[in-house]
């Protein structure tokens, strides 16, 4: 398979389409980015990296991180995190209030931001200096040190977080959240302004891949089971209210984020990360989103 070929029509085709969307404001620093970035990366199992456009700049993780967290918590508190946050998808947007009221405070799923934050609270009873465990994490997973946090970003976000500060707050008051909010907070939204490029996000990818056992860590980071579950959690959650869409068009396990990247994997085959700036109204990334699902058209497999 020539993927250095397919991503490379890929990519013009998407160009050629000139498929505008809107970059994320309601994190200001996010705006500043300039829009017409694109670049793609593919990471197969031997570790072969195939990339085209943008795809080593780094740019701005955002909800992508929420894969990385979970992956820390997974492990370590095993059934029991399930008691606390459920594996439907949410049919709703990222970051509703309503839904958590409604379904007494026990999020529909780890992706959506307050699905995210018991994560976040679960990762910060279980490490001390959490923000840099989930950054160490990661470089580990890409094989390098790679990952910034782009203070701006995440400065940017907690200046703005009254919806983030709602849920979670809403989560201590079902009794949901066991430490401090604004320290959960902190963490939370220092894991979203996390910058990462195409090959490295693509990279950090790999163990979903490959049955749990990453090539660039050199070793099992989660179990074949649970490396299982996150896919399937990715397949129906990752893309909040437009997850049955993705899986539609696309068909692979996939997580979006606001910054404009999606990271998805094709078991037994390779990872990608694709990222372009401007959004649908979903907050998905417009030409990510389209490159995908060329992509796996063009390669005529998908999970299905
Ligand atoms: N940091 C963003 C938020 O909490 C992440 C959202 C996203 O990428 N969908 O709103």
């Amino acid at each position: 398979m020539n993927y250095q070929q397919v991503i490379e029509e890929v990519y013009q085709e998407v160009q050629e389409k000139n498929l505008r969307g809107k970059v994320a404001t309601y994190i200001p620093e996010l705006a500043s980015v300039d829009p017409n970035q694109f670049g793609i990366a593919l990471v197969d199992l031997e570790g072969n990296v195939y990339g085209v456009g943008d795809y080593e700049v780094p740019f701005s993780i955002q909800s992508i991180s929420k894969v990385h967290t979970l992956t820390m918590v997974f492990h370590v508190f095993k059934s029991k995190l399930w008691s606390r946050v459920n594996v439907e998808p949410s049919g709703n947007p990222f970051n509703s209030i309503a839904q958590l009221e409604f379904e007494k405070g026990i999020p529909r799923n780890p992706f959506i931001n307050a699905g995210a934050l018991v994560i976040t609270d679960a990762l910060c009873s279980k490490f001390e200096h959490a923000t840099k465990q989930v950054s160490d994490f990661i470089n580990e997973l890409a094989g390098k040190t790679c990952v910034s946090i782009n203070p701006s970003v995440k400065n940017s976000e907690k200046n703005h977080g009254e919806r983030n500060t709602a849920l979670a707050y809403f989560l201590k008051a079902y009794k949901n959240f066991d430490n401090d909010v604004e320290e959960v907070l902190d963490v939370y939204f220092s894991h979203c302004a996390m910058e990462l490029t195409c090959v490295d996000l693509a990279k950090s990818f790999s163990f979903l891949a490959n049955d749990g056992y990453s090539i660039f860590a050199q070793r099992e980071i989660v179990s074949e089971s649970h490396a299982r579950r996150i896919n399937a959690l990715m397949l129906t959650c990752g893309f909040y209210d437009e997850a049955g869409e993705f899986a539609f068009r696309v068909g692979l396990p996939g997580k979006s984020g606001v910054g404009g990247g999606v990271a998805a994997v094709m078991p037994h085959k390779f990872s990608i990360a694709v990222w372009s700036p401007e959004l649908n109204e979903k907050g998905n990334s417009v030409k990510a989103i389209q490159a995908l699902e060329l992509l796996t058209d063009k390669l005529s497999f998908s999970l299905f």
